[in-house]
């Protein structure tokens, strides 16, 4: 088996380090004697959705999400569209996750999304909404509780029958008022919560592994267990840090 990654604006969208993600799915994966692959696909760059089990999108300032908006518009809306179409595994993360519903927002106004997911990003002269979070899914099956650090002004509302990614427990998550966090549609997630997502979230990398190869080979592969006390110790940490947060 070979997990094959499409990783979209490396060198804009890449604040907190978001690019460890695929770090910590590479070493998984190799871990287990899965073939890996991130194809990094920058701005003015197409890429081949047949070619791509995980679609990647970091977070970005508001200036460099406004140029990679305009690319992905102009070069990538159908390779995109395609991809989520067809049930691939799409992991965006803040900035990266504002850029899929219809419309978000800057200091400069209003701009537009990709739309695959109903849903819109407004700004308002209210404070960021920053601090560690823990939420919980039911991404992959069964509840999981996933735990990290938000970082944004933007506010995100899900349109109507749109499914969050998780409830916060705690945190702000989509805009401090509604009690969600993220969006997940098909095999899409997106989702505010920063850096090292999946390194504090071996469980939630597991399953977006799982998405992706089941989607390529038809069935959902039974992963080989690993030694994960390490995992274990870093999500623990950062669940006790939402929680001591409040
Ligand atoms: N520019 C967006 C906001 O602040 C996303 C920021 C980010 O990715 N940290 O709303």
């Amino acid at each position: 088996m070979e997990l094959r990654i499409v990783n979209l604006y490396p060198d804009q969208m890449n604040i907190y380090a978001d690019r460890g993600n695929l770090i910590f799915l590479g070493m998984r994966c190799r871990w287990r004697g899965i073939g890996f692959s991130i194809e990094s696909c920058g701005i003015g760059k197409d890429f081949d959705p047949d070619a791509c089990d995980l679609l990647y999108i970091g977070g970005g300032q508001d200036r460099d999400q406004e140029i990679v908006a305009l690319d992905l518009i102009d070069n990538k809306i159908e390779a995109v569209n395609e991809a989520f179409n067809t049930g691939k595994t799409i992991l965006a993360v803040c900035g990266g996750y504002q850029l899929l519903g219809r419309s978000w927002e800057t200091e400069t106004g209003a701009h537009e999304g990709l739309g695959l997911v109903d849903m819109t990003t407004v700004r308002t002269d209210e404070d960021r909404l920053i601090g560690p979070v823990l939420i919980e899914t039911n991404f992959g099956g069964s509840e999981l509780r996933v735990a990290g650090f938000e970082n944004h002004g933007g506010r995100t509302y899900l349109g109507p029958g749109v499914s969050p990614f998780g409830k916060v427990i705690q945190g702000k998550g989509n805009n401090g008022r509604d009690g969600f966090e993220g969006v997940t549609s098909n095999g899409l997630v997106g989702t505010y919560l920063h850096g090292p997502l999946l390194p504090k979230n071996y469980i939630l990398a597991d399953r977006l592994v799982e998405a992706a190869l089941g989607a390529r080979y038809g069935s959902i592969p039974d992963l080989v267990g690993l030694d994960d006390s390490a995992e274990v110790e870093a999500h623990d940490s950062a669940v006790q840090a939402a929680l001591t947060s409040r």
